[in-house]
């Protein structure tokens, strides 16, 4: 009989545990450390067992198979004892997919996931599918499955799901983009990283497809030297080229044409509200995804004029005494915060910092340029950003509390200027995560006295 341990009690720990007893399976979820009160209710409600603040190995290894949170890396000595004992060790995703016969459109990318997610599914809503989100974003997969029916699943994934998938096969798959992240989990090796997000693809055949960035050239690297793995369709998007046979931004016009099959759509960029050329990517893929999927042209395009972004990305507070002030705090890696750059056409006073994850600055210098006239660093230890952008950036400030930061800002602010926050950092150092880092940083913007300088 199968016996189940589940490892971590996070979302997708305890959304597993309950699919497994609601499939009546022996189920077992621990934890080594605190579990949340929430999460200990539901745990109670559905009659789950379980350990905190500990892992009592006999009883873990006593399992036949492991659902493995994505948090937890795999060179702890507990999943080598797993491993060791032959146990198979497969994610929250895998899992939830062998109880559930819906059609999957999965996402995965270094940036843009949860944006391009977000549109999907809004477009599948607004056209009345009958549609969940899962995956990074919202209440776990496998708690949906256990208590709920849909035709269509949008699922974010991570490259740690992706990594505890075999079976997975997903109808349709995108690729954001692949650049340089969470490299400490991969061994320092970027190629096993670029492996990881490409798995999306696996058991993926001919009546599946693949839409992915072409101007990356890491995924178009990928592609080329793998092609014999590549079963399934592929549809390309570009804002570089014209592509006949896929998706572009048109030079002359600046509008996203749509080119496939006979499919024929131009989304308007001017009637598009949300900010930068990631979004554009994120547009091409999602209503592309949904092109596929067979939703209505009209449908789509009035979701992708009537949607604003989400949360903590490239969101724009307010724009106060001619100054605009945007909260990008999901901006954690240098790529991210590149895009942000991009997309401002003024002045900046940006905010960066927190804990570095061996982040390479050198790429962001050419975007830099002369917009950016002061650097505010906002962390415990700035001594790298300091050193990677003096001479580069003409004013720079060291902060180590946002308190200090927004005096600050206050302080070199001129009309006319953009302030940013856009970290390319993780927010741990003085926040409890991005969230908390933009919830504050919303606020204080918010609460700063209005103040010009000419
Ligand atoms: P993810 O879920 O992959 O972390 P998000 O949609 O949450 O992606 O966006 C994370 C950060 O990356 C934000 O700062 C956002 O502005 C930026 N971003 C969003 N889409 C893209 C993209 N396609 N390419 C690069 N950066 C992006």
């Amino acid at each position: 009989m199968e016996k189940i341990v589940v490892l971590g009690a996070g979302e997708s720990g305890v959304g597993s545990a309950i699919l497994a007893k609601k499939q009546n399976i022996d189920v077992f979820l621990s934890d080594n450390g605190d579990i949340a009160p929430k999460y200990i209710d539901m745990l109670k409600e559905w009659g789950i067992e379980y350990e905190q603040n500990t892992h009592t190995i006999d009883r873990i290894l006593d399992a036949t198979l492991c659902i493995k949170s994505p948090g937890i890396p795999d060179n702890i000595s507990i999943i080598e004892q797993i491993k060791e004992n032959n146990i198979p060790i497969i994610s929250e995703i895998e899992f939830g997919s062998r109880y559930c016969d819906a059609k999957y459109i999965c996402i995965t990318g270094s940036n843009g996931k949860t944006t391009t997610t977000t549109i999907v599914h809004q477009i599948l809503v607004d056209a009345g599918y009958n549609v969940g989100v899962a995956g990074n974003i919202g209440s776990s997969f496998a708690y949906q499955v256990a208590t709920e029916q849909r035709d269509w699943y949008v699922l974010e994934l991570s490259s740690f799901q992706l990594d505890g998938m075999s079976q997975f096969k997903a109808d349709l798959a995108i690729i954001t983009n692949i650049t340089p992240d969470h490299l400490d989990r991969y061994n320092y090796d970027f190629s096993l990283y670029q492996s990881s997000k490409f798995k999306i693809t696996q058991n993926m055949d001919k009546s599946d497809t693949l839409l992915y960035c072409m101007d990356d050239p890491n995924i178009l690297g990928y592609m080329l030297s793998h092609k014999e793995v590549f079963m399934m369709n592929t549809i390309p998007f570009s804002v570089n080229d014209t592509l006949l046979n896929g998706i572009y931004l048109n030079k002359e016009d600046n509008n996203i044409v749509f080119n496939f099959g006979d499919i024929e759509l131009v989304i308007d960029r001017s009637k598009v509200q949300v900010l930068g050329l990631h979004n554009v990517y994120n547009i091409m893929a999602a209503a592309g995804v949904a092109l596929l999927v067979g939703v209505d042209s009209d449908s789509i395009l009035k979701t992708i004029y009537d949607f604003k972004g989400v949360e903590h990305r490239m969101e724009v507070i307010c724009e106060r005494d001619n100054v605009l002030f945007i909260n990008d705090s999901k901006a954690t890696n240098v790529d991210s915060a590149m895009y942000a750059l991009q997309a401002i056409d003024r002045p900046v006073v940006w905010i960066a910092g927190g804990v570095d994850k061996g982040n390479d600055y050198t790429s962001i210098y050419p975007m830099i340029d002369k917009k950016v006239t002061t650097l505010i660093c906002m962390g415990t230890n700035n001594d790298k950003l300091i050193e990677a952008f003096t001479n580069v950036i003409p004013y720079i400030y060291s902060t180590s509390s946002l308190s200090e930061a927004i005096k600050c800002i206050r302080t070199v602010y001129k009309k006319g200027d953009c302030v940013l926050l856009s970290p390319m950092c993780a927010s741990f150092d003085l926040f409890k995560n991005y969230e908390d880092r933009g919830e504050q940083f919303k606020k204080a913007i918010a609460k700063m006295p209005s103040k010009v300088r000419e």
